[in-house]
């Protein structure tokens, strides 16, 4: 078995302000990548400013990413990187701006290169990339991967270069007053983490482990997600469910809904975690009968009963998405088609098997 997770993660009350010190030291002048308006409301983008001006650490903002990044938009914070001299990045928000503070960050220290070597299998360095998540979902402060949308092949994938956060304070008091449409999608991405990466060829004992409590973390809080008031206990458990959940998929990867979901959300606009969550159940209804009684013990876990209480539920918290006829054959070929996709099952997984969890998503 292997593990690995270099990030060193402070996940309390006011980690930000906690390990200012800590942040401000990884360079004399930062880059701050966030997105358009969040950030300023929730206060996490002045926690970050207040503590890099009390160690005398200049910086600068680019708070232009877009959901679901475009590399058009890593170029121009590369740039602006660049031209103002800065030597590491601090990514505030949700996954979209985390995954492009990382893609930045590769792209300002290799100033000479053009936006091709993102996706070529090359050994480059980046600089250090600090993350401050949020959102509960991505868990991208502590897994390695940046998704960014490709439109020259019209869907979304991650950079080939593998870059951990070095820092990642977490902090669940920036969820408190999302509303409720964001926590649901990015707590069911959570949710899709654990279960494809429980569900994998690559899980281990260990990344099952990371798996296995976030499941239960993520039961105690699940409440929230159906109208339940938030406690700040509830935020901080959602945020620790993702970060595990993060943890999970740094090890293994994700598997078959998250290569369906990347279809919806480029064609469709659906956002991530939504696009994830309508697959799910189709996913584990899809895996042989030898893992009945693991799927049992999950859904439990997370305070589900049967798969089909878990799909009828996933539908009133997600609602459905209409998709056509022709849109799931070319969904299914694209999976089928997709050798790394389904190797991540733990199965050998058919087209048929594909095109029914497609089906299953759209079903009342
Ligand atoms: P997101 O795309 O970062 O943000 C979605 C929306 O939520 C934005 O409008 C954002 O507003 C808003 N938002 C963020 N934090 C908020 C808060 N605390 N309160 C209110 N609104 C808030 O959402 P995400 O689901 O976290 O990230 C999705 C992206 O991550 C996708 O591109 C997905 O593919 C990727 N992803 C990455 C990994 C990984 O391992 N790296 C794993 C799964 C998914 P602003 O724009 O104003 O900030
Ligand atoms: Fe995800």
């Amino acid at each position: 078995m292997k593990l690995y997770m270099p990030t060193m993660v402070f996940q309390e009350k006011d980690a930000v302000r906690n390990h200012s010190e800590q942040m401000a030291h990884y360079g004399k002048k930062a880059l701050i990548i966030t997105g358009k308006s969040s950030s300023k409301k929730n206060g996490a983008l002045q926690d970050v400013t207040d503590g890099l001006e009390q160690y005398h650490t200049s910086y600068v903002i680019f708070d232009n990413i877009e959901e679901n990044p475009s590399i058009g938009s890593i170029m121009k914070a590369a740039e602006l990187g660049r031209a103002e001299g800065t030597d590491f990045v601090i990514g505030v928000g949700g996954g979209s701006p985390l995954d492009a503070a990382k893609a930045i960050a590769l792209m300002i220290q290799n100033r000479d290169s053009t936006e091709e070597v993102l996706y070529q299998q090359k050994d480059l360095r980046h600089l250090p990339v600090i993350a401050v998540p949020t959102t509960c979902g991505t868990g991208s402060e502590v897994t390695p991967y940046a998704i960014l949308t490709r439109d020259d092949l019209k869907t979304k994938q991650s950079i080939s270069h593998m870059i951990f956060p070095v820092l990642a304070l977490v902090d669940g008091k920036y969820i408190e007053k999302a509303p409720s449409s964001v926590l649901a999608n990015t707590a069911v991405d959570a949710l899709g983490h654990m279960l494809e990466s429980y569900f994998h060829s690559n899980a281990t004992d260990y990344s099952r482990m990371f798996c296995q409590y976030a499941m239960e973390v993520w039961g105690t809080a699940a409440d929230v997600l159906f109208g339940a008031e938030a406690s700040e206990e509830d935020s901080a458990r959602l945020m620790f469910a993702s970060s595990l959940a993060g943890m999970a998929i740094a090890q293994t990867g994700t598997s078959l809904p998250h290569g369906l979901s990347y279809y919806l959300t480029y064609h469709k606009g659906i956002p991530h975690g939504k696009a994830v969550g309508i697959f799910l159940a189709g996913y584990l209804d899809a895996l042989p009968e030898e893992f009945e009684p693991q799927v049992i013990m999950a859904l439990r876990t997370l305070g589900f009963g049967s798969i089909g209480q878990f799909a009828g539920i996933m539908k009133e918290l997600l609602g459905t998405v209409e998709i056509t006829g022709e849109e799931m054959e070319i969904m299914a070929d694209e999976i089928a088609g997709n050798q790394r996709k389904l190797a991540a099952a733990p199965f050998d997984v058919t087209r048929e098997q594909i095109l029914q969890i497609i089906q299953s998503a759209g079903k009342e």
